[in-house]
């Protein structure tokens, strides 16, 4: 679970996150939403300590990451428990597929390569690629990287997943396939936070939105109601700015 009260984050002078509080439990699927700029990957940053807060209270599966110190130990398992999944995908491309996942199971998890490799090998049949295992990135497709990208961060046993923007950079007949692989983990009851613009993935696969504008929630609840009935004028705006 996360729980995080009144948080705070800036950039120099730049007040980007002004007091956001929130929860999510073990097992829900939340859908960050809101325009460029209004601090999505910021907080999502914040989720897995890519970013430090200045104020308030963030608690990450039992971490606690309120302060601006934190230990290697606690950061090694909370880069463990939490994966992240990136708008560009950012596997190595010096290492083939299968080196890219078994690489942190080996040096993070202490796994020998014949288990890093059958671990790799599971995630990769869950993702619809096993025949891809000795390619190298540049000789996949967009949606095939991402879909590598997911099954490396499965590989570390994540009890929470975070994905900024998964399909943003990829050409459109290759985000169903993406968002297909998302769904199925969802389905199978991951913990996931998900910034994406892809309305209907929010409506159908989400539980919860949370809409954010210049740095606050303006309104969150349950998918379906809020996407389909926003309450405030900014969300109605931002909604029908997209179509
Ligand atoms: P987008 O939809 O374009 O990805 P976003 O909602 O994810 O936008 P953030 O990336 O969280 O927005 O950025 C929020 C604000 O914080 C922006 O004004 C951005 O320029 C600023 N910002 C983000 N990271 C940094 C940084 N490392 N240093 C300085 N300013 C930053
Ligand atoms: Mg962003």
């Amino acid at each position: 679970a996360i729980i995080f009260e009144n948080i705070e984050k800036s950039f120099g002078s730049l007040k980007v996150l002004k007091g956001i509080s929130g929860e999510i439990n073990r097992g829900e699927v939340i859908a960050v939403i809101g325009s460029s700029g209004c601090g999505k990957s910021t907080l999502l940053r914040c989720f897995n300590r890519l970013e430090s807060i200045n104020h308030g209270r963030l608690v990450v599966n039992g971490i606690d990451l309120s302060h601006p110190e934190i230990n290697y130990s606690q950061l090694r398992e909370l880069r463990t428990q939490v994966g992240m999944v990136f708008q560009q995908f950012n596997l190595f491309p010096h290492l083939s597929v299968l080196e890219n996942l078994t690489l942190s199971p080996r040096k993070v998890l202490g796994k020998t390569p014949k288990e890093s490799a059958q671990l790799a090998g599971l995630y990769l049949e869950k993702v619809g690629l096993f025949d891809k295992a000795s390619a190298y990135p540049e000789q996949l497709s967009g949606g095939q990287k991402q879909r590598v990208a997911i099954a490396r961060s499965l590989c570390m046993n994540p009890q929470i997943m975070l994905f900024d923007e998964p399909t943003s950079a990829l050409d459109p007949e290759l985000v169903g396939e993406v968002l297909q692989v998302m769904q199925q983990l969802a389905a199978e009851g991951m913990t996931m936070v998900v910034v994406t613009h892809e309305m209907q993935f929010a409506k159908e696969v989400a539980h919860r939105v949370i809409f954010l504008d210049q740095g606050l929630v303006v309104e969150q609840g349950i998918a379906h109601e809020v996407l389909t009935h926003p309450q405030s004028d900014r969300l109605r705006t931002f909604l029908s700015r997209l179509n």
